[in-house]
C-alpha cells in the first residue's frame, strides 16, 4: 500500500476500517465463508465473523445459502452485495456524454450514452447536459432500488488532483475549468458527494485494472477515440506523475515535421495515429464503415490501419524504453481494430525496444468496450466503499 508514512500508532477505528476493507478485498474475487475469510486475513475467527455481521447489516454483503461446511458444519459463503450502495460514472467526452451504474460486484446495471458534440456545446451547458443524464440514470436505478454512494467524473483533458480541467485539445473551450467544484454542486443537488474528477484515459485504465479480463496489474493502455489517449497502471496503482499529468501518449512527437495537431504542435501521435487520421486517410466518415472495410480486405483501409500501427509503435517504444512496462493494452477503436493493428505495433516494439530479448511484451486487445472510463469513473466510487482511504 503506498501513501505517505502513517504518523502515528493506528487506532482501533483504523485497524477496523482496514480489517473491513481487507475482508471486503478478498471478497471481490469471490464468495466466502466467514471461516475461509479468518483463514485467508489470519483475523480470529471471531474478529472476522463479527465483522462480516456489521457488513451484512451495512448492506456491503448479502449470505448465500448454506453449503456443507469442509468438517461437515454448514457454512454460509458471503458474498458483495449486488442491491448495495452503487457508484454512479459520468462521462463527458467529444462526441458524446454518458452515464453508468456499478454495482459492488462490478456489474454494470445502468448505461447510458447520447451523442453530443461537446466541441459546440459552451462548458457551463455541457456540464448541465452531463448532470441530467446523470439524473436520468440515478432514476433508472432508483427503480430498481439501487441508492448511489457518489459520482464520479470521466473528462477528455488534463485534470489536476483539485478537479481542474487545465487543457482539453479536442475542446478548445473548456479549459481552465473548476469542473469538480461545479459538477460536485451539480451532483450535491441530488445528494451525492463528486469522489473522484479524473482523465478518461486513466479511468479507463483503471477499469481495466479492476474490470477487464486477466487480472492485469502493470500495463499501459491506449485508446483511440476523437483522440488518443492511454494510462499506466503499475503495481495495481495508476501512475498519475507527480502532477498528476502522466499519460498524455497522444502528444507525444513520433515525427517532428508530422502534422498540425489540436495542441498546436506538430507530429504528435494524435495526429498520426487517432480515429480523424484514420478516417481522413481511408476517406471513410465513421469508425464502423472503417473496422468494416478492413474486416473486407480493403487494401487502402489496411494501409492507413498498419501506418497508424506503425506510429503507435513507435510512442508505445518510447513508453517501454523508460518505464519497463510488459503489457500493451489496445481500448476503444483500438481494440475494435486489434486484428490489423497489433502486428506493425509489435514489429516496432521488437525493433526499438532494447529489453525485448529477455523481457517478453504483450500487446493485446481490451475486453470491456468502448464504455471502459465511464465504468472506471463508477468504479471509483465503487472502490471507495470497498477500499475506503484508511486514516
Ligand atoms: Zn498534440
Amino acid at each position: 500500500v503506498s501513501g505517505p508514512a502513517p504518523r502515528g500508532p493506528a487506532g482501533p477505528r483504523t485497524v477496523k476500517r482496514h480489517n473491513r476493507a481487507l475482508i471486503l478485498g478478498h471478497l471481490i474475487e469471490a464468495p466466502l465463508t466467514r471461516a475461509q475469510l479468518a483463514q485467508i486475513t489470519g483475523l480470529t475467527r471471531a474478529t472476522a465473523s463479527s465483522l462480516v455481521d456489521e457488513l451484512i447489516a451495512g448492506a456491503l454483503l448479502v449470505e448465500h445459502a448454506a453449503t456443507r461446511g469442509e468438517r461437515g458444519r454448514p457454512a454460509n459463503p458471503v458474498a458483495l452485495n449486488p442491491d448495495g450502495p452503487v457508484g454512479l460514472g459520468v462521462e463527458i467526452n467529444v462526441d458524446y456524454i454518458s452515464a453508468c451504474i456499478v454495482d459492488l460486484t462490478g456489474a454494470v446495471r445502468r448505461h447510458r450514452s447520447v451523442p453530443v458534440d461537446a466541441r459546440t456545446v459552451a462548458p457551463e451547458a455541457g456540464l448541465a447536459l452531463a448532470a441530467g443524464l446523470a439524473v436520468d440514470v440515478l432514476a433508472e436505478a432508483a427503480g430498481l432500488g439501487l441508492r448511489a454512494h457518489g459520482a464520479g467524473l470521466a473528462l477528455p483533458g488534463i485534470v489536476d488532483a483539485g478537479g481542474l480541467l487545465r487543457r482539453a485539445p479536442n475542446l478548445p473551450e473548456w479549459h481552465d475549468l473548476a469542473v469538480g467544484t461545479r459538477f460536485g454542486a451539480l451532483m450535491a443537488e441530488h445528494g451525492l458527494p463528486l469522489v473522484t474528477v479524473e482523465n478518461e484515459a486513466n479511468l479507463a485504465a483503471l477499469a481495466e485494472l479492476w474490470f477487464g479480463a486477466g487480472r492485469r496489474h502493470d500495463f499501459v493502455r491506449v485508446s483511440a477515440e476523437i483522440g488518443v489517449g492511454a494510462g499506466v497502471v503499475l503495481g495495481a496503482e495508476l501512475f498519475r506523475g507527480v502532477r498528476g499529468y502522466a499519460g498524455e501518449l497522444g502528444h507525444v512527437v513520433v515525427d517532428p515535421d508530422g502534422p498540425r495537431c489540436a495542441c498546436g504542435n506538430r507530429g504528435c501521435l494524435e495526429p498520426l495515429a487517432g480515429q480523424d487520421a484514420l478516417l481522413a486517410a481511408t476517406g471513410l466518415t465513421d469508425s464502423d464503415a472503417l473496422v468494416a472495410r478492413a474486416a473486407a480486405g480493403d487494401r487502402r483501409t489496411l494501409a492507413a490501419i498498419e501506418a497508424a500501427g506503425q506510429a503507435l509503435g513507435v510512442a508505445l517504444a518510447g513508453v517501454i524504453n523508460l518505464i519497463d512496462v510488459p503489457e500493451v493494452v489496445l481500448g476503444g477503436l483500438y481494440a475494435r481494430l486489434e486484428p490489423w493493428l497489433r502486428a506493425p505495433i509489435e514489429v516496432e516494439l521488437a525493433a526499438r525496444v532494447l529489453s525485448r530479448p529477455w523481457a517478453p511484451l504483450t500487446v493485446s486487445a481490451s475486453a470491456l468496450s468502448a464504455d471502459a472510463a465511464v465504468r472506471g469513473a463508477a468504479g471509483a466510487v465503487v472502490q471507495q466503499v470497498l477500499r475506503p482511504t484508511v486514516h
